[in-house]
């Protein structure tokens, strides 16, 4: 009876287990590796007059170990010798999602070892459609592969004497895992040290940094990227998916969801869904916490005594507050749907269909998931580019996500949409708003793509990336998780707002409430000038004199002739300026001043509509000065937590500069031209 020892390699959960089970049954003891805590499985089984020993090595996922499991592994690779010496390794990879798998493959290959690949779960793939040509792979590698379902027992007999069986010759002799130039100065070293094995060499110094002269970082992302690009052209002729063969539900789904046409379109038609109940199913409750405050401050006036603290509490503190909590009806919603479709894996296909129109410019699938968080926020979106290895699309997705549109704007755009046009239903259901809001949103879309398009151009490319995403089975979302995510979502907006927003209300009111001389004698001032008003006139334009002399009336005219040719007076320019630090300040904003402007008890709406120019003497909320300030906040980044983000994460003054003026600039032009057509 000769002996022969092998060892079982596969990332995580490829069946690894299911097949030691299956090939050692009850022969299997469960031993330690000596000095860790890691459990050392090991079995035996015969074949026909071979007895063969199998260890089951932990699931790794690296040849960099970053877990004691994969080190552990990993060290046992490096330093195969002695009365351990393992022979053959059977490599599991899952046939399902084998794209991770060969690259695994292509290091351990790279090491020296003599391997059979068992390509497992190939029950599922079947179904899936997959199609594996075994032979190719056999003859590029120059490893037999065997396919097998360790669950069902398939193939299982193959792979035991595919075992036995001398490896074929490899296509080339050697992967080429370094550019010509780096692989000389590694064949060198190999040389001079005598090393046996030219990848363990290449580790060494990857890893222990033998030759300091080479920079590790440099030559391991010219692994990646070469390892990545040898791996996918082998997929692209040894596998292919005939959909028309697939029958699990999954791939059923995905024959429709994933399509050419059909998934696009689809996904156009979720993303108006989602708007639509942003829009018609918040308006209830917005309506409740708007009677909510107006009974409050109501309330509030009635128990305190009349004087500049209540003032403050119920002109300043109370409508800011409202301005937050106003639209968590409409954040909880969008973070339903949101949370719906990442636990569903629908998330997942539209990385996976946006991945081509993402590298056309300069992008790559990984920035969706940060693009689609800056639909939330733009800061959490900046720091989940982290992900993205390729410097320069990290960049490129840094300047472009804050011109998604994050969830401070739906306030505005709520506002401004609703002083656009009246509540009406095209084709009975399709409110004509939520349209609009679509249209904002897509606006967003657009205009950031043509950003990263020109960012593409400006900004040189060095590595080439490569895109590889697993695609989840369906699954029927946790409602747990659904509402963690809109709850932390939630909060996280409520507080961060809420802060900026109270602390800017106190500020405003402060600024709002004081002033020069003019100001101190507004009464006589306008009574001087406007001698014959009613008694109501005359308050009411008492207080609108205060507001105009007062320091935030002040700062308003100051800025009153640079924005004068967008449609804006200088109301509008406080609260663009009190929005600069963030977005959502503007309705508050909009509210402190038009509350310390009337006497009547109007909602937000109502006051803006009724306000008129102080230039021009019409509506100030026109139709031109409202496309004119969507488009403003569209493109303008009035956010410092965004600026200071993109300058933590980018490390570049000038990086940091260049998103704020290119932002403003884009933010000015268009809203001029618009309104200069408009009007
Ligand atoms: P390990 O983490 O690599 O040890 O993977 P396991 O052996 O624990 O298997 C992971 C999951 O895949 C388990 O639920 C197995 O039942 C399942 N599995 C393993 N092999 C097959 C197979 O050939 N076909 C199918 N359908 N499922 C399998």
């Amino acid at each position: 009876m000769k002996n022969l020892k092998v060892s079982l390699i596969g990332n995580p959960n490829v069946g690894k287990t299911t097949l030691f089970n299956r090939l050692c049954g009850v022969n299997q003891k469960t031993g330690n590796y000596p000095g860790v805590t890691v459990d050392k499985k090991s079995g035996k089984f015969k074949h026909l007059d071979y007895q063969i020993e199998v260890t089951d090595l932990p699931g790794f996922d690296s040849i960099y170990p970053k877990s004691l499991d994969e080190e552990l592994v990993v060290n046992f690779l490096k330093n195969n010798s002695g009365t351990d010496k393992i022979n053959k390794v059977v490599f599991i990879a899952d046939g399902t999602n084998i794209k991770k798998n060969l690259y695994l493959l292509s290091q351990i290959k790279d090491l020296g070892y003599d391997i059979v690949l068992a390509i497992n779960m190939i029950d599922i793939a079947k179904r899936k459609g997959i199609l594996i040509d075994t032979e190719y792979l056999s003859k590029e590698f120059g490893i037999h592969v065997v396919s097998i379902s360790a669950r069902k027992g398939d193939g299982i007999d193959e792979l035991k004497s595919a075992l036995l069986l001398d490896s074929p010759a490899p296509k080339s002799e050697e992967h080429r895992y370094l550019k010509p130039e780096n692989r000389k100065i590694l064949q060198d070293y190999v040389e001079k040290i005598g090393a046996k094995n030219s990848y363990q060499t290449f580790l060494s110094i990857t890893q222990d940094n033998a030759l300091p002269e080479v920079s590790v970082k440099k030559w391991k992302s010219e692994e990646a990227i070469l390892r990545y690009q040898y791996v996918r052209e082998i997929l692209a002729n040894g596998i292919k998916i005939d959909k028309s063969l697939a029958n699990d539900v999954t791939s059923k789904l995905d024959n429709v969801l994933m399509h050419k046409v059909w998934g696009y379109l689809i996904f156009v038609g979720v993303l108006l869904v989602i708007f639509q109940s942003v829009f018609s199913l918040a308006s209830y409750p917005m309506g409740w916490i708007e009677q909510f405050f107006s009974w409050f401050q109501g309330s509030v006036q009635s128990v305190l005594s009349p004087g500049s603290f209540t003032s403050f509490i119920t002109e300043g503190l109370i409508p800011g507050l409202e301005g937050v909590i106003i639209f968590v009806p409409q954040i909880v919603i969008l973070f339903f749907f949101f949370a719906l479709l990442d636990e569903s894996g629908y998330m997942n296909r539209i990385i996976f269909l946006m991945d081509r129109v993402m590298q056309k410019v300069g992008m790559s699938g990984k920035s969706v998931v940060p693009l689609i968080s800056s639909f939330a926020c733009a800061v959490p979106a900046i720091m989940a580019t982290r992900t993205i290895e390729n410097k320069r699309e990290r960049l490129i997705t840094i300047m472009v996500a804050p011109l998604l549109t994050c969830s401070a704007r739906l306030p505005v755009y709520t506002i401004l949409i609703g002083l656009l046009v009246p509540d009406t239903k095209v084709l009975g259901f399709v409110s004509v708003q939520a349209l609009i809001l679509l249209a904002m949103y897509l606006l967003g879309v657009i205009t950031s793509a043509i950003a990263a398009l020109v960012f593409k151009f400006i900004i040189k490319n060095k590595y080439r990336s490569f895109f590889i995403t697993e695609m989840p089975r369906y699954l029927l979302p946790s409602m747990k998780n659904v509402v963690f995510t809109i709850w932390e979502n939630t909060k996280a907006f409520v507080w961060n707002a809420g802060k900026i927003i109270v602390a800017a209300s106190i500020i405003l009111y402060v600024l709002g409430t004081n002033g020069g001389e003019r100001f101190k004698n507004s009464e006589e001032y306008v009574l001087a000038e406007y001698p014959s008003l009613t008694e109501d006139e005359q308050s009411t334009k008492i207080s609108s004199y205060e507001l105009e002399h007062s320091y935030l009336g002040m700062m308003g005219k100051s800025i009153e002739p640079a924005i004068e040719p967008l449609g804006y007076d200088w109301k509008v320019g406080i609260a663009l300026i009190s929005s600069i630090a963030a977005r959502e300040v503007f309705v508050g904003t909009m509210s402190i001043i038009y509350s310390i402007d009337s006497e009547e008890d109007l909602s937000i709406m109502q006051k803006l509509e009724k306000e008129t120019n102080s230039n021009t003497g019409k509506p100030t909320f026109n139709f031109a000065t409202c496309i004119s300030l969507l488009l403003f906040y569209a493109f303008s980044l009035q956010c410092m937590s965004t600026i200071a983000v993109t300058y933590k994460e980018t490390k570049s003054f000038k990086w940091t500069s260049i998103q704020f003026v290119y932002m403003t600039a884009l933010a000015y032009i268009v809203s001029f031209i618009a309104y200069q057509l408009l009007s």
